[in-house]
Parts: C-alpha cells; sequence; structure tokens
C-alpha cells in the first residue's frame, strides 16, 4: 500500500495494493527452483503497532496467501514476506528480492472498514490481494518475465488468478477485495500521481474477473454504477485472456509447482 494522508481534509487515494520499489533486480537472475515465499515478522518499536502485529500474526492470513502461492508457484531464490512497520506502503523491492506488507495499511484498513459490512472478511480479502499482488511483482521479477501492459495491472491479474484458483475462499476473498477499493474510491480522493488503476477501476475489474471465471453464480455484482451488464458480456473473455497470458508466463518460465 502506498497512502499518504495529506492533512485532515484531502486525502490520497487508499491504494489496497501498492507498487514495486524502484531499483534494478538483485542477485545473478534465477537460479534453479526450490524457492519460495516466506513470512517473516519484524517487531516494530511502536506498543500499538506490536499489539497490531501480534493479531496479523495470530489471524494467519498473509500466512494462509503464502501458502496457497506456495501450492502454485516455485521461485528461484526465497523471497521473503516482511510484515512490519512502514510508511511507503506495501511493495515488492527488487533490489531485496522481499515483499513489504506495513501494520500502518492494516490500521489505516481498520480505519476505512469502521462501519462497513463484514469488516474481518473485507480486511482478509485486502491483506490476500495485498500478498498476491505484490507476488505478482515478485514473480516477473525474479523470472524476468517479458509481459505486455501495465506493471500493476498485470500484477492485479495474478492477484485475481490466485484468487479463482483458491475455490470459495479465493472468490471471497477477492470480491471482498473490490468491495474494499469501491469503499476506498468513495472516501478518498483520486491521486493524478499514482501509478495504478483507480480504485473504481480495480473494484470493477476484480469483479469482472470473478464473474467472466463463471466459478459462481455472480449476478449479484453486476449494477448499473459498477460493473455494468454491457461490460459483464466481456468478462468471461478478459478473464480469459488474462488466465491464459499469466499461464503462459509461469509456463514458459517453468514457475508452476
Ligand atoms: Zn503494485
Amino acid at each position: 500500500m502506498s497512502w499518504v494522508r495529506r492533512g485532515a481534509v484531502v486525502l490520497v487515494p487508499l491504494v489496497l495494493s501498492g507498487c514495486v520499489a524502484l531499483g534494478g533486480s538483485g542477485g545473478d537472475g534465477p537460479g534453479p527452483g526450490g524457492g519460495e515465499f516466506v513470512v517473516t515478522y519484524e517487531e516494530p518499536d511502536d506498543p500499538d503497532l506490536r499489539s497490531v502485529a501480534a493479531e496479523v500474526a495470530d489471524g494467519g492470513v498473509v500466512e494462509e496467501a503464502v501458502e496457497g502461492l506456495n501450492d502454485f508457484v516455485v521461485l528461484p531464490v526465497d523471497v521473503p514476506v516482511v510484515v512490519r512497520s512502514c510508511t511507503d506502503g506495501a511493495l515488492y523491492d527488487p533490489a531485496e528480492r522481499e515483499i513489504q506488507v506495513c501494520l500502518e495499511d492494516v490500521v489505516e484498513t481498520r480505519e476505512l472498514l469502521e462501519d462497513a459490512d463484514d469488516a474481518a472478511a473485507t480486511e482478509r480479502g485486502i491483506l490476500v490481494d495485498t500478498v498476491d499482488h505484490e507476488a505478482g511483482h515478485a514473480l516477473l521479477d525474479v523470472y524476468e518475465m517479458e509481459f505486455t501492459g501495465r506493471e500493476e495491472d498485470v500484477a492485479d491479474q495474478f492477484s485475481a488468478l490466485v484468487g479463482v484458483r483458491g475455490g470459495d475462499q479465493g472468490l471471497d476473498d477477492l470480491e471482498a477485495a473490490a468491495y474494499g477499493y469501491e469503499l476506498s474510491a468513495a472516501a478518498y480522493e483520486a491521486d493524478p500521481t499514482d501509478e495504478h488503476a483507480s480504485d473504481t477501476q480495480r473494484a470493477v475489474t476484480y469483479q469482472c474477473y470473478v464473474y467472466g471465471s463463471e466459478e459462481r453464480d455472480a449476478e449479484h455484482l453486476v449494477d448499473e454504477d459498477g460493473l455494468t451488464e454491457r461490460r459483464a458480456e466481456s468478462c468471461w473473455e478478459e478473464w480469459g485472456d488474462l488466465r491464459e497470458g499469466w499461464m503462459r508466463l509461469l509456463r514458459r518460465a517453468d514457475a508452476l509447482r
């Protein structure tokens, strides 16, 4: 996540999944497979954040997301997923070959969800999406994958692929992340310098993938303000392109478990 409050009134968008850090790739490129994503916690100095860290660890959601990833893909090197205090937002750092998840973002998410329905499920979906999105950046980097399109969209697409593969829970998480983006779009003003699609676009795109995957009855996602009937008609194709595109990248890199 990479959101910064600028004063009390004007808020930049809540970027539920952050971006890739600038900087070149570390290491010497892909070596023999066998690496995996590995969750670690860095103890924050702030006692409040220490209890948030303990709650995140107890919840086990990051661990569950990472387990799902490791069942699906293999890496040339271990990539730590570090839960820590950080104000620069969730990101994948190619120099360190490391994903960070910020406790401050969890706190902000809870503030956003204060009056929301299904706050716990939504917090969970947002956290899973954050890990999966950054894992998408990590895969593109460690395998030096050649992809087309905007990297942020490709990382979102990886998150959607993992969600749809994850059965009912994965689909619930993806729908929850979309709901989080809807709330965030309503609560925060769009930041024109953000390299991601807008939160509204990200919400609708995730809903489109769930709908298009035809893994569940998703008619409830179609409405005139979000995923319109017209867009929904093309979701089957959008989902198919995503799945084929990412599976091709993963097969070429020999990254499938
Ligand atoms: Zn990103």
